[in-house]
């Protein structure tokens, strides 16, 4: 019998950050390879690429961006270089691609760790914020407002085995609750 999870039209779909599948989008134009991302998830899966900044239209090679700490406590995205606030920019983005994900939803985020945009291990430092102060990326904390059962995982989880699969089998508890096989987690 098909194991209904690793079937064509029912595979499990999981969101990537573009850079981990080599692709050239990184804000300095190089190319960097994670080959364990992928090569050490051995079902058939459906990947969707999501490149923030890229999306953005910021191109390639691109000022990097920083998180600034605000006043009210909330956090602003910054170009570095000449600085410009990004925050508008992103929520605007955001509205439509958070579209999207409602249409097509994921079973699981794998996101580069340490990115301004994607990180979701909550270790990007904020500047303008007392010493010591860190957040993740501001796509993550997007998603997770808006879909906060989809775990997610860095390229580092992913190396690790145990890490990989505690993640991957909240992801099938996603993918189940996604074709009704079983109730909300
Ligand atoms: S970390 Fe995220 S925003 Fe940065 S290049 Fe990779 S996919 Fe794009």
């Amino acid at each position: 019998m098909t194991d209904p999870i690793t079937a064509p039209s029912h595979p499990l779909r999981l969101g990537v950050s573009a850079c981990l599948l080599g692709r050239p989008v990184r804000y300095d134009g190089q190319l960097r390879s994670f080959p364990s991302v992928i090569s050490l998830l051995t079902q058939p899966l459906e990947l969707v690429e999501i490149c923030p900044e890229w999306e953005l239209g910021l191109g390639v090679p691109r000022a990097a961006i920083d998180l600034h700490y605000r006043r009210d406590g909330s956090i602003e995205v910054v170009r570095r270089d000449p600085p410009k606030p990004l925050t508008e920019c992103f929520a605007r983005w955001w509205h439509h691609r958070q579209a999207a994900f409602v249409q097509a939803p994921l079973d699981g985020l794998i996101l580069k760790a340490r990115s301004p945009s994607c990180d979701p291990s909550g270790r990007v430092p904020v500047l303008l914020a007392p010493p010591g102060t860190t957040a993740p990326g501001v796509f993550f904390a997007a998603y997770r407002d808006a879909f906060p059962h989809t775990p997610s995982i860095t390229e580092e989880g992913i190396a690790d085995e145990r890490t990989r699969d505690a993640f991957m089998a909240e992801a099938r508890q996603r993918w189940r609750h996604r074709v009704g096989m079983a109730p909300p987690a």
